[in-house]
């Protein structure tokens, strides 16, 4: 089996401690409407995913982050390479890319709630094929 890193484990939206199970129920790319729906624990190892009651709701932090870093890009991106368009420019282009980038953002920022706030680390002993 190949071994995974920290990082694409994050990318990829995997278990923290066997870095195999998903995190979530379906692709993005399977079922976009269905973005929310996250695995109760994880289908590799059965870590419960939500830590504590409410765990998920400091991705909220993690969520601003991101929105605010994707919402100024775009403002940046806007201002430098289309040479600083009129006011309904921005007002339009900047709030439609952060709806598009919705089902990304709320992902990664679970993700990354969970890989660095959820006090599980990577072990080993995880990452060898179930028994059946
Ligand atoms: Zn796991």
């Amino acid at each position: 089996m190949q071994k995974k890193s920290a990082l694409s484990a994050i990318i990829n939206h995997k278990c923290p401690r066997c870095r195999q199970g998903d995190l979530f129920k379906y692709s993005l790319l399977e079922k976009p409407h269905r973005f929310t729906e996250t695995n109760k624990t994880c289908p590799h190892c059965q870590l419960i995913f939500e830590r504590e009651p409410g765990f998920f709701f400091g991705a909220m932090y993690v969520s601003y982050a991101l929105t605010m870093g994707v919402l100024l890009s775009t403002a940046f991106i806007l201002y430098n390479l289309f040479g600083d368009p009129e006011l309904w420019v921005y007002i339009l282009t900047v709030p439609s890319i952060v709806l598009l980038l919705l089902p990304v953002i709320f992902r990664y920022s679970r993700t990354l709630y969970l890989h660095g706030f959820g006090g599980v680390s990577f072990d080993k002993k995880y990452t060898e094929e179930v028994e059946l």
